[in-house]
Formats: structure tokens, sequence, C-alpha cells
């Protein structure tokens, strides 16, 4: 028997993921779902609505749509920019990390996601993460990688950090966070 390719493998975890996330307790349509997530994984330099259009690869009428839904529903707030006055700031409410911690991932997921041994699970985030690279790259798509993983990532010393483009000093938990100015090295991530 023909096995399926890996992009058939994939396309049916995407279409099981979304199936679950729409049938849990606390459900949110999938794009604010995916808004949602997105904002409390990102940092400080991606918190914008534009930075959420381009990482949803969505319109800004339909981000925009969304963001004023979470907003509703009191998942997510907005803050202006303490320099400019003109850029707008989201976060995730408590409520939003509270329905985040709930449904994401969803319970199948995760059950799957235990039976594999960590360095199946280490060996298989490795390879999804190179193809998603590969597909940003052919794409001109941010990489919207963990900021660790920059080559503008500087280490200053034991939990001391810093950002290379913007000079500014980054906590441990920054240094976990996605960046929409993300750039990755040309052979690989650096750890
Ligand atoms: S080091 Fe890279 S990923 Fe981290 S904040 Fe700076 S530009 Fe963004």
């Amino acid at each position: 028997m023909e096995r399926a390719s890996l992009y058939e493998y994939l396309s049916r975890i995407s279409r099981l993921l979304m199936a679950e996330e729409r049938s849990g307790r606390e459900a949110l349509p999938a794009v604010q779902m995916a808004a949602l997530h997105y904002l409390n994984r990102c940092n400080r330099y991606s918190d914008t609505p534009a930075s959420v259009a381009d990482y949803l690869a969505a319109t800004k009428g339909t981000v925009s749509q969304t963001l004023r839904a979470l907003e509703n529903k009191g998942l997510i707030e907005r803050h202006a920019d303490a320099n400019d006055g003109r850029v707008v700031h989201l976060a995730p409410t408590r409520a939003g990390k509270q329905l985040l911690r709930a449904e994401i991932p969803p319970p199948a997921f995760r059950a799957a996601e235990a039976e594999l041994g960590n360095d199946d699970r280490d060996q298989l985030r490795e390879l999804l993460e190179t193809l998603l690279r590969g597909m940003q790259r052919s794409g001109q798509i941010s990489s919207f990688g963990v900021c660790r993983t920059c080559s503008h990532f500087r280490r200053l010393g034991e939990n001391r950090f810093q950002c290379g483009l913007t000079e500014e000093r980054l906590t441990p938990a920054d240094s976990e966070k996605i960046c929409r100015e993300h750039a990755a090295y040309a052979t690989g991530a650096n750890d």
C-alpha cells in the first residue's frame, strides 16, 4: 500500500487540530484562537495588529474584526506604546490566558504527543521547524522564530541577554518569546 505523503499527514493533522479546537468547552472560531495564542507567545516588538496580520497571513480587515471580537469577550486588552501614542500593543487578559491553558493544545493532541519519547519529540520538532523555515524562505515570510535562536540575540552573562537589533536588554522570559524581527542563522539554529 502506498504511504501517505508528508503533506497528507500534515494536512490531516492540521484539520484534526482545528476540529478539536472548535469542539473545546470554551471554543473560539479558529482565527480568534490563533490570534489569542499568538499574542500569548509574541514579544513586545510583535504584539501589534499588523504583526498579528503578518503571523496569521490574514488581511488587515479580518484581523481587525478578530481582535475586536477578542476584546469584546474580555480575552485581550490594548494599551498605547509608551513612546508613540499611535502604536497599539495587545496582550491576553487573565481570562484569555486561562482559556489558552484549558484549550491549547487540545486533549487528543496532548495524549498522542505523550506517547512519543523525548528524543522522538525533539527530533520531530526540529524537522518541522526546518520544514516551516523552508516554506517561509520560499514565500519570503517573516520567520517569527523564538528569540534565543535569532542571529541578533546576545548572551551577556548568566540569564542576561540583549537584542543586537534594538540594543535593549532581554529577560529569560523574553528569550523564549517569538518575534517578528527574528533573523535565522544562515546555517541553522544556534543552539
Ligand atoms: S534578538 Fe532577534 S528575536 Fe530577539 S528581540 Fe531581537 S530581533 Fe527579536
